[in-house]
């Protein structure tokens, strides 16, 4: 479901070009003009997901539209003409994202990363840590107007304990001086067991010399802040830190997927494969490792096209979710591919294998003008205690066989000759 954007505004270009972004960030837009317009529009209907608004209209010259927006529980980023020091105080006074001068040429690029981030920060979640209830709130109430999802605790220990809980937090925000344990060594020992590409650490000092930073740092902080902050400050610091958070993940997320299907890439599959063969053979979980190759993949590529090719390893990599969900799947390069699945025996596991193949033997591929039919070869090794490029030689040698014998069947390495 598209998230909806309020825009009130009266300067029909402005309008336009507001409406421009949010409709490339994929935002329904609706345009109210005035401040009786969005009362009226408010009355009845206040499902926004955010809304950006005008600080002068005709008939509210200073900035009464903000409180309205905001009443109705919509969080709003203020778009200004002015910037003297009274006006930011009045904005910054209410709850607001954030207030953009319109006069700034960066402007709407800076409107457009507020609406991207107002709608990805729901995915990133922060930890806040401070023993003062009204420092952390404070905090807390900052990071919930721009979306992110909070934790808080109220000394280091507890904080340890919450990250463990909650794997999905990229950020801790950490006080200096607490009971128990305090910032410094919080930071510690996070680095004891996360990576500063796994998770930001931020201390907040309130001393007015600079060695509580410097030891924040030192000890492992990627940023800090001095109190008193002021809130542009504040969200500065925390939007470069999970940028670049993001930015690393998005490049770890490159560099181990294959680009045309989106499964693992072959580097990846080995590094995670490696590691859970040996926890399966520790635990005695029942496993099987699958290589599987397309049956004359050249003649699809000869008789359609290598775009449409294409289109079949990819929808054969949909097939491969579909059926081996909870396993690891990779496309090892070309058309082949392997799968690494545990279950409950030998049976259920030949069976998903069998399953997948024959759904991919008797599917008609919808692929552009044409319908496109094709089957795969399966090559398997169950349970095997060699190590992993030795079980995947076995299962290498196993799909050999079945392309000798006809294709379109699966062979257990082991029981070639029957
Ligand atoms: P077999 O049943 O023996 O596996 O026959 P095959 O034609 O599938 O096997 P072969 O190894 O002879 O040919 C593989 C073909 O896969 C040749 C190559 O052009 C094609 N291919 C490899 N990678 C890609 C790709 O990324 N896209 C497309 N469209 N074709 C690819
Ligand atoms: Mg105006
Ligand atoms: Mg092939
Ligand atoms: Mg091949």
């Amino acid at each position: 479901m598209s998230q909806r954007l309020l825009v009130v505004e009266d300067s029909k270009p402005i309008a336009t070009v507001i409406k421009q972004i949010a409709r490339s960030l994929k935002y329904e837009v609706v345009v109210a003009t005035s401040l009786a317009e969005v009362e009226e529009l408010l009355s009845h209907d206040n499902d926004f997901f955010v809304a950006t608004i005008d600080y002068s209209l005709p008939d509210a010259l200073d900035g009464e539209a903000i409180a309205c927006v905001l009443s109705h529980g919509i969080p709003g980023v203020v778009i200004t003409g002015k910037m003297d020091d009274d006006t930011r105080q009045k904005i910054l006074a209410q709850p607001v994202i954030d207030y953009i001068p319109k006069e700034n040429s960066q402007a709407f690029l800076y409107l457009k990363r507020i609406l991207h981030w107002q709608q990805t920060n729901g995915d990133n979640a922060i930890l806040v840590v401070d023993d003062s209830s009204a420092a952390r709130n404070h905090i807390v109430e900052l990071l919930k107007r721009r979306n992110f999802v909070v934790h808080t605790a109220n000394n280091g220990i507890q904080a340890l304990e919450k990250l463990a809980q909650h794997k999905n937090i990229k950020m801790v925000i950490t006080d200096l001086e607490m009971p128990e344990m305090g910032g410094i060594e919080l930071t510690n020992e996070i680095r004891k067991k996360y990576s500063r590409e796994q998770l930001a650490v931020i201390g907040i000092s309130g001393a007015s010399n600079g060695i509580h930073s410097a030891r924040f740092i030192k000890n492992g902080a990627d940023d800090f802040l001095r109190k008193p902050f002021c809130p542009e400050e504040f969200y500065c610091r925390i939007t470069q830190n999970i940028e670049s958070l993001n930015n690393i993940a998005k490049i770890q997320h490159a560099a181990n997927t294959d680009y045309l299907t989106d499964l693992s890439n072959r580097r990846s599959f080995f590094r995670s494969a490696e590691q859970r063969v040996v926890e399966y053979v520790k635990r005695k979980v029942p496993y099987v490792l699958a290589m599987i190759d397309i049956d004359h993949f050249k003649k699809v590529n000869d008789n359609y096209s290598h775009e449409a090719g294409d289109q079949v390893l990819k929808v054969i990599a949909l097939y491969m979710r579909k059926h081996f969900g909870a396993g690891l799947t990779a496309r090892l390069g070309g058309e082949e591919f392997s799968v690494l699945l545990h279950g409950v025996d030998t049976d259920q596991l030949y069976n998903k294998l069998d399953d997948f193949r024959r759904e991919i033997a008797v599917a008609s591929m919808p692929i552009g003008e044409e319908h496109i039919s094709t089957s795969v070869s399966i090559g398997v090794v169950f349970d095997s205690s060699e190590s992993l490029s030795q079980q995947i030689n076995l299962a290498d040698s196993a799909l050999y066989v079945a392309k000798e014998n006809g294709r379109n069947q699966i062979t257990i390495s082991g029981a070639e000759e029957e």
